[in-house]
């Protein structure tokens, strides 16, 4: 079991059309302040990346907003987070908010959220960290991230022991709990290349 102390949210800088991701994004900051447990985000005011900010602050929780010096040129970062970073780059960003979170969540969201993800994911396959990974699977919205894993082990390009590197749950406290008991694959990610 892995005490979780910090997190790392990446989630959509827009809100999404439906009314179940912006409450997502309340509830999920809602666990994370019960539980005692820092947010570490893109550092904006944005979306839902300003929601779970905005929910976690007014809980009287911790956050860390990590944001890159363009879009802080651009005024898009939140004035009132606990700490708060600027960073040259998303790459330099990406390093920073890993390495201080024990684990990654992604809430629904767009390219900059999967790109985050699948980032996170990558690096706990290839061994380089063993952070837990998870979406919160509202409205089903990361079913197609489930089918294209299914489809990528059925031929042949990642192990089914690979499937959990990244959790699907539809609820914050059940998502988090499941990250805490997490344990990393014990198999290397190649799979042997089949008999001519
Ligand atoms: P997207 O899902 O494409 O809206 O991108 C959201 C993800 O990319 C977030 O988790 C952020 O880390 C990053 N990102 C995108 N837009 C912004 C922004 N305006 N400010 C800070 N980070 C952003």
């Amino acid at each position: 079991m892995t005490a979780i102390q910090s997190v790392a949210v990446f989630c959509g800088s827009n809100f999404g059309y439906s009314p179940l991701y912006k409450k997502a994004a309340q509830d999920l900051g809602a666990e994370l302040v019960r539980l005692k447990i820092a947010l570490v985000y893109g550092g904006t005011t944005k979306g839902l990346m300003g929601v779970i900010a905005d929910t976690v602050l007014g809980l009287g929780g911790q956050v860390t907003g990590i944001i890159t010096q363009k879009l802080y040129e651009k005024g898009q970062f939140h004035a009132h987070l606990t700490h708060h970073m600027v960073c040259p780059n998303m790459r330099e960003r990406k390093a920073k908010m890993s390495e201080l979170s024990d684990a990654f969540i992604a809430l629904p969201g767009g390219f900059g959220t999967f790109e985050e993800l699948l980032e996170a994911a990558t690096l706990t396959q290839l061994g380089e960290h063993s952070k837990a990974c998870g979406v919160l699977n509202i409205a089903g919205f990361y079913e197609p991230l489930r089918l294209l894993m299914d489809k990528a082990i059925q031929e042949g390009f990642m192990k089914p022991q690979m499937r959990d590197t990244v959790l699907f749950e539809q609820d914050s406290a059940l998502l988090l709990k499941a990250l805490s008991s997490w344990q990393a694959p014990t198999v290397d990610k190649w799979i042997d290349a089949p008999v001519p």
